[in-house]
This record gives C-alpha cells, sequence and structure tokens, in this order.
C-alpha cells in the first residue's frame, strides 16, 4: 500500500545513524517535514520524543536498539515509517525510464530515484516528474539531436566522479538503457573507473511508443519477428535485403532524418509499395500522433513528422486500424442504440 501524506510544516524525527539516515533526512526536508535527528538510539533516554511528533521515519541501520522507540511509538498511538539506508559506498546505477510515462516507470526505477543522491537525466526521460520522485540533485546532461550539450564522455566523468565522492548516481536514460542508449559504454566507463554499477533496464519506445498507436509489434498469423533498427545513419544495401526478406515487422528508432532513404531502399530491396507503415510521434506525451500510410506514400504523408518518432513497417499495423475501426464502429452503434432507446 502506498499513502501520499501532506507533511508540510510537520514535526517527523528520523531516527538512525547518520550515514544510513542522510536520504532519509533529505526525503522528509524535500516534502516540507521540519526533521528532527535522532541519530543513536541512548538519545531517547530522558524521554524519548519532545513533542508528540506527526511521524517517526526510522531508518534501517542495523542497530537493535531502536527496538525500544519503536515499541514507544505503539503505545503512544504515533505512526514509524521504516525506511531503507543510504548505500555504504558511492555507485552508479543506469536506470531505464520508459518512453516517458510516469506509469512506464518500474519498480526498481522509482526505488533507485528515491535512494539517489544526484541524478544525471536527458530529455527522453520522465523528467518532467523527477522533482515528486526523488529529492537529489538534477542535473539534466540531455542531448538535442545534432546538438550535444554534454559529450558522452563528459557524461561518464561526471558519473564516476559523483559515485567517486560516495554518491549514489543514477543515470536516468529514455526506454531501456541497452537499446540504443550507449549503456554499455556507461557500464564500461563505471567498471574501468572501479565504480560499482548496476542496470535496471527499462520499457523501452520499439514496443511501447507502437503500443501507445495500438500497433501489437507481433499478432498471430500476421508476423511472428521484429527487427529494431537504428536509423541514425542510412542502412547499407545489404541490410535493406536482409529486412525486407525477412517478412516481419521493422520498427525504426531515430529514423525520421533517414525515413526518404529508408522507404526508397526497401522498395529497392523488393519490398511491395502497399505495405502499411506508420510514424508515431511524441509516445505518450503531449501532442502524440499517429501517421499511418504505407511504403509508396509514407515520403508525402510524413513529410511534417519530427522526432523523437517510431517508425513502424509491416502488416501489423493494419491490426491497429482494424482495432481503430472495430472502436469506432462500436462507438457508433451505441450511439444508434442510444438515439433508438430515446426515440
Ligand atoms: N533507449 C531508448 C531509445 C533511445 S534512441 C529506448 O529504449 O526507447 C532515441 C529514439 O527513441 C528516438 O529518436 C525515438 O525514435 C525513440 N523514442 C524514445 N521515446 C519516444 C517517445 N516517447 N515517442 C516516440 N519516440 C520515442
Amino acid at each position: 500500500m502506498q499513502l501520499t501524506i501532506d507533511l508540510t510544516g510537520r514535526n517527523v524525527w528520523v531516527a538512525g545513524s547518520d550515514r544510513a539516515a542522510r536520504q532519509a533526512v533529505r526525503r522528509y526536508e524535500h516534502a516540507g517535514a521540519v526533521v528532527h535527528r535522532l541519530s543513536n538510539p541512548g538519545m531517547g533516554d530522558a524521554g524519548p520524543l519532545p513533542q508528540r511528533p506527526f511521524l517517526v521515519a526510522l531508518v534501517d541501520d542495523g542497530d537493535p536498539g531502536w527496538v525500544p522507540l519503536v515499541q514507544h511509538c505503539r503505545e503512544a498511538g504515533v505512526p514509524v515509517a521504516f525506511e531503507p539506508p543510504a548505500g555504504a559506498e558511492g555507485h552508479v546505477t543506469l536506470v531505464g525510464g520508459g518512453p516517458g510515462a510516469l506509469a512506464l516507470l518500474t519498480v526498481g526505477a522509482v526505488e533507485a530515484l528515491r535512494d539517489a543522491d544526484v541524478v544525471f537525466y536527458d530529455r527522453l526521460a520522465p523528467y518532467r516528474e523527477l522533482d515528486a520522485l526523488t529529492s537529489a540533485e538534477l542535473v539534466d546532461v540531455g542531448k538535442q539531436p545534432g546538438l550535444h550539450r554534454v559529450t558522452q564522455r563528459d557524461i561518464e566523468k561526471l558519473m564516476v566522479e559523483a559515485a567517486l565522492l560516495g554518491k549514489n548516481v543514477v543515470r536516468l536514460k529514455g526506454g531501456d538503457p541497452y537499446v540504443f542508449g550507449r549503456g554499455g559504454e556507461e557500464v564500461a566507463a563505471c567498471i574501468a573507473a572501479g565504480v560499482p554499477v548496476r542496470v535496471i533496464s527499462g520499457v523501452t519506445s520499439a514496443i511501447s511508443v507502437p503500443a501507445a498507436a495500438g500497433i501489437p509489434v507481433t499478432h498471430r498469423e500476421v508476423s511472428h519477428m521484429f527487427t529494431v533498427v537504428s536509423g541514425h545513419a542510412p542502412l547499407s544495401e545489404k541490410e535493406l535485403t536482409h529486412l525486407a526478406g525477412l517478412g516481419g515487422t521493422i520498427v525504426v528508432l531515430m529514423g525520421i532524418g533517414t525515413l526518404p532513404q529508408l522507404a526508397a531502399g526497401l522498395r529497392r530491396a523488393g519490398m511491395k509499395p502497399e505495405m502499411p507503415m506508420a510514424v508515431v510521434e511524441r509516445g505518450y506525451r503531449p501532442g502524440q500522433r499517429t501517421t499511418i500510410a504505407d511504403l509508396g506514400t509514407i515520403e508525402t504523408a510524413a513529410s511534417g513528422c519530427s522526432n523523437p518518432a517510431v517508425l513502424v513497417i509491416g502488416e501489423v499495423v493494419r491490426v491497429a486500424e482494424a482495432n481503430r475501426n472495430h472502436t469506432e464502429a462500436s462507438a457508433e452503434l451505441s450511439r444508434l442504440a442510444a438515439s433508438l432507446i430515446e426515440a
């Protein structure tokens, strides 16, 4: 169960050693509470809690001496929140942030953000909600296509330096860190510097953004495979031939810039011009838009489309259209039924 409680101006006692409690202290301060500290169990001897606290937050620092405090709170009817301790040594967590919707963050991602001292994020991650998810320092290392604000090497350097200072570092990335996310390089940089590192997988846009438009990347008897391709640079003739020959769904990320070459290339490689194709822009964001055409007409149909967008090429695009028509038909039927009842 999760509760959201307004702590503004409330007296909260945070119990636990200074090292273990540092993040909990910051979190409660960030939430607007008036924080009082109990850093060792002996402090409570003289009369455990001065005024009646609104809440006692007990950080798990491994000291069994806190048990009487918990009992005291139970007897006095003071709620106790049990909090995880801050990590002992600095480390880096690469977090997949999903396609931008809060609901598509994993539980692991939410916990890592809660426990972070500093978060390095970029613009594809759900960054607008970060303030509610963490009390950590937030650093925008966002990269616009073609306009690198902070270079990849600099990002790696910043992460490693912060971890070596003893901080819990979160590197929040859009989608999944290992899908065109340079996650492998960032892990390698941490390992080379002797910094402990872990990766929390995220929901990749390659699957979730088509889903936002109602397109399943596989569908029984329509497509039993999907290939995820980067459109960052044009594909070679050989790649185009193999892709066209597979007969499955093709999902392209970063593909707006090379869309004309891709469509022409796949046609050259023998794919039929009637093959349905969709461009899904800004999945799960305000202004989400789906453009559906086919391989022969997509260049014109999608000429106004911009990044971020996911391209889908394959018969599965028709499944979304069929479902949409079905939904529209059901809505029409309901309207008709309602008007008949009224009459
Ligand atoms: N690691 C990411 C992909 C990074 S590459 C992942 O797993 O999703 C960046 C590309 O991802 C963008 O150019 C776009 O093609 C796609 N993308 C990410 N989020 C998106 C969104 N919300 N809507 C549309 N495309 C998105």
